[in-house]
């Protein structure tokens, strides 16, 4: 079968869904692959570099995609990118389908077979390899830090030199799943000191292994909503939380929040009054921008200056390192196709037995089969 890479087209967004790398070891695998003209430019992969992996290029979108069986997409397909997918084919990428329910209504016209990376049921560490959520977290943390850094005045690691002691730089991290983790990893790494919270305690040893300090709300209460994610806190422990934020705010330098509820709005963690507070030339790094944002003054997708705080709630952290993510994300897609053609004859084989395709697998052939059925674990 053909596998087809168009260039993105949705606005700031810069990956592309396979590197050339990945090219050679799906044609190795059986397929052949097409990629569109440009479709890598922004995250530096030449037309020339996937050409020479083995891909034929296509100079336009329409050209690429009704002429390929199995689509690789990063973002969700537009209408337009919808009604260019040849019937009976197949299209891997973000999809979104709790938030596109008229994508999904738009996919299944078109008779095709949907996987929805983000739908992977991720409890299952059969899926790791798989898990793009989880490598985008990652990569967004890091890069999270580097922009706080790059808008810091200051040195994040501690100095003694001859012009003058320089103390470390305090980090708080407000949400430690996997882009927190990242996040305080990074910031532990370039030698700051770090602290972080997170409503589900289970991520304490987590924040601790990787260098930093976890911060307890003085209020018991458990905060996982099931699934490893979290839940809405109760009004009490919301008004604790502030207070130990507002404490943390004061004494921080730089405060990157990645806090999210999944089907709810961003909880609102940082208010005005704390950003107030805090040092003039101090970073936010808010993370959680494109769900509302945890700081109540940010502007998703801009950097603004508010009470000498330099506020970053930019929504492309991941274009932003786009060979890298690409990179990633193409691997987690490699894997993938590797469970769909076990028989290494370029077939896809879409098992409905196997938890993991079948959690992930949204449209079959036409029909929405999105959501799936819990798992049971063992
Ligand atoms: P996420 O992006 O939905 O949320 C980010 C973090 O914000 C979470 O840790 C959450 O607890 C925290 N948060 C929510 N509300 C908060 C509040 N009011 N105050 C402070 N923190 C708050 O989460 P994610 O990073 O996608 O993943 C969450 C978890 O899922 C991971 O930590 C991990 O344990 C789990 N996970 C498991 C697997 C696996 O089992 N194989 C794979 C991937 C992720």
């Amino acid at each position: 079968l053909r596998i087809g890479v168009p260039k993105e087209t949705v606005a700031l967004e810069k990956r592309v869904a396979t590197v050339p790398d990945v090219v050679e070891k799906l044609v190795k695998l059986g397929f052949s692959v097409a990629v569109e003209s440009g479709a890598g430019d922004a995250a530096n992969f030449s037309d020339e570099t996937y050409r020479s992996a083995g891909a034929e290029i296509v100079p336009t979108a329409a050209a690429l995609w009704s002429t390929s069986d199995i689509v690789f997409k990063v973002r969700p397909p537009s209408p337009e990118e919808v009604g260019l997918l040849r019937e009976g084919a197949t299209l891997i990428g973000f999809v979104w389908p709790a938030q596109n329910p008229e994508l999904m209504q738009q996919l299944a016209a078109r008779k095709v077979t949907v996987l929805a990376i983000d739908a992977l049921p991720r409890q299952l560490s059969r899926a790791q390899k798989m898990d793009a959520l989880t490598s985008m977290a990652g990569v967004s943390g890091y890069r999270a830090v580097i922009e706080a850094a790059n808008a810091f005045g200051r040195f994040f690691n501690g100095q003694i030199t001859a012009a003058g002691k320089i103390p470390p730089a305090k980090v708080f991290v407000a949400g430690a799943g996997v882009a927190g983790l990242a996040a305080i990893g990074t910031a532990a790494n370039l030698g700051a000191i770090v602290r972080a919270n997170d409503t589900r305690a289970e991520v304490a040893d987590q924040v601790v292994s990787l260098g930093g300090e976890f911060v307890k709300v003085d209020y018991e209460e458990e905060g996982s909503g099931g699934g490893g994610y979290a839940k809405v806190m109760s009004e009490g422990f919301q008004q604790a939380q502030r207070e130990m934020y507002a404490k943390q705010a004061k004494e921080s330098d730089i405060i990157i929040t990645t806090a999210l509820i999944p089907g709810k709005p961003a909880p609102k963690l940082i208010t005005a009054e704390m950003v107030q507070s805090m040092k003039p030339g101090s970073v936010i790094v808010d993370m959680a921008g494109e769900q509302g944002g945890n700081c109540e003054l940010t502007e998703p997708g801009q950097a603004v200056v508010k009470h000498g705080v330099t506020i970053i709630g930019y929504t492309d952290l991941v274009s932003r390192l786009a060979k890298q993510s690409s990179t990633l994300y193409s691997n987690n897609l490699l894997r993938l196709a590797e469970e769909l053609c076990k028989t290494k004859d370029g077939v896809i084989h879409v098992n409905m037995d196997d938890d993991a395709i079948r959690g992930l697998t949204v449209i079959k052939d036409g029909a929405i089969t999105w959501p799936a059925p819990p798992i049971k674990m063992a």
